[in-house]
């Protein structure tokens, strides 16, 4: 099969480059922080992030829900900087560090919170705002 470069589709860098991208970019990485709502359990000093499947709210990180680029954007959208995507990249994570609701939370011995007054979580939280909503910045 050849591919738009005209080229052995399995020999082609830059398709394969692509589709690994196009794959990247469609798995869920995104947890999306609500600045709507102060977390009741905690003094209002966690961050609270959605929860699965858009199923209300959570402050333990591993009980967050992974939502894709696209999902996240969608749910981000007109809401003002309200509801922040956030790459679970950039708190140092991984997909496995998440527990679905089959998975979940037994085998764990601590929960982690996202602390409304650590700098460094200001700073990520400032700068997916601006990301996300550089349109209506201002
Ligand atoms: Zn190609």
């Amino acid at each position: 099969m050849q591919c738009k470069h005209e080229l052995e589709y399995k020999q082609c860098a830059d398709c394969q480059a692509e589709d690994y991208v196009e794959m990247v970019n469609a798995l869920p990485r995104y947890v999306i922080v609500c600045m709507r709502h102060r977390d009741m359990l905690f003094g209002g000093n966690a961050h609270l992030f959605w929860s699965l499947d858009s199923n209300g709210y959570t402050a333990a990180l591993e009980t967050a829900g992974l939502y894709t680029e696209e999902k996240a954007r969608e749910i981000a959208a007109g809401t003002h900087g309200q509801e922040i995507p956030i790459n679970i990249a950039e708190l140092g994570l991984e997909q496995e560090f998440f527990r679905t609701a089959e998975s979940g939370l037994k085998e764990l011995s601590t929960l982690t919170i996202f602390n409304v007054h650590n700098p460094r979580n200001k700073e990520i939280i400032e700068r997916n705002k601006r990301i996300y909503y550089s349109d209506s910045a201002g």
